[in-house]
């Protein structure tokens, strides 16, 4: 049976001398592995519509629960993201989260959206690294039924007090009364968060697709909102990633070398 579907490739792995195989998220289908027969063969099937993050049109046979590739034809190439490692490794974190968070043979039309949305915004340097890293983290948990609750304190229901902390691993927020009333300190997952980390959590979490990317934050929130959402992946997901820890090595600040002067 011949399949049709369009997607992105969110992986891929070399198999045998000259094959691979491709991880592709779809809207219909979820993540699906396909086997490109002959890929790299120099004259072979290996063309830029197989690439990581080539989001192509699909065309693949299902033979003994193996997916075959039969054609391909690219659709964009975020050629933005070639040329610099720091969004490339980004984008590689993103396709890792979704290759832990989405399953075959469920819809992903959302995930599908986010991350394409946020591929574009990423390698045309329409907004930052930090940006699209929170926006994207926090979507997605939200997206797969992971949404933190952010509608207010979570014991009196307050939309908003002076002091308010976010719980990462209770996926809450509480006021300051309920949150020494009820014993927490501040600590690796309970963070004291301002005004803008509060309104861009909900932001990213409950606007609309078309909108998502569409709000700004100053640059100390922008930071204490990374640390939030990065912080909410791990204590929802439970896992670390290579990309992720590779990602941060590349935006440590490189320390000057005095000059070496003889
Ligand atoms: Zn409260």
């Amino acid at each position: 049976m011949l399949i049709t579907a369009v997607g992105v490739v969110i992986a891929e792995r070399n198999y045998g001398e000259t094959d691979k195989f491709i991880d592709v998220l779809t809207a219909e289908y979820g993540v699906v592995e396909i086997c490109v027969k002959g890929a790299r063969k120099i004259y072979g099937k290996s063309n830029s519509a197989t690439q990581l993050f080539a989001y192509s049109k699909f065309s693949f046979n299902s033979r003994a629960d193996r997916y075959y590739l039969s054609s391909s034809e690219v659709i964009k190439v975020f050629y933005g993201l070639r040329i610099d490692i720091k969004k490339l490794v980004l984008a590689e974190y993103f396709a890792e989260l979704i290759r832990h968070c989405a399953t075959t043979g469920q819809t992903a039309k959302d995930i599908m959206r986010l991350f394409l949305n946020t591929l574009y915004f990423l390698s045309e340097d329409l907004r930052s690294c930090e940006f699209l890293k929170s926006v994207f983290e926090m979507r997605l948990m939200s997206e797969i039924g992971m949404l933190p609750q952010l509608i207010g304190c979570r014991e009196c229901y307050r939309y908003e007090t002076e002091e308010m902390y976010f719980l990462a691993d209770h996926a809450c927020l509480l006021c300051g009364d309920h949150f020494e009333y009820k014993g927490f300190e501040e600590d690796y997952f309970h963070i004291r968060i301002n005004h803008a980390v509060l309104e861009a959590l909900r932001f990213i979490c409950l606007a609309g697709p078309e909108r998502l990317f569409n709000f700004r934050i100053g640059e100390r929130s922008m930071k204490l909102l990374n640390e939030i959402t990065e912080k909410y992946i791990f204590a929802r997901i439970g896992t670390s990633f290579k990309s992720l820890d590779f990602y941060k090595k590349i935006c440590e600040p490189v320390e000057d070398k005095p000059d070496q002067h003889n």
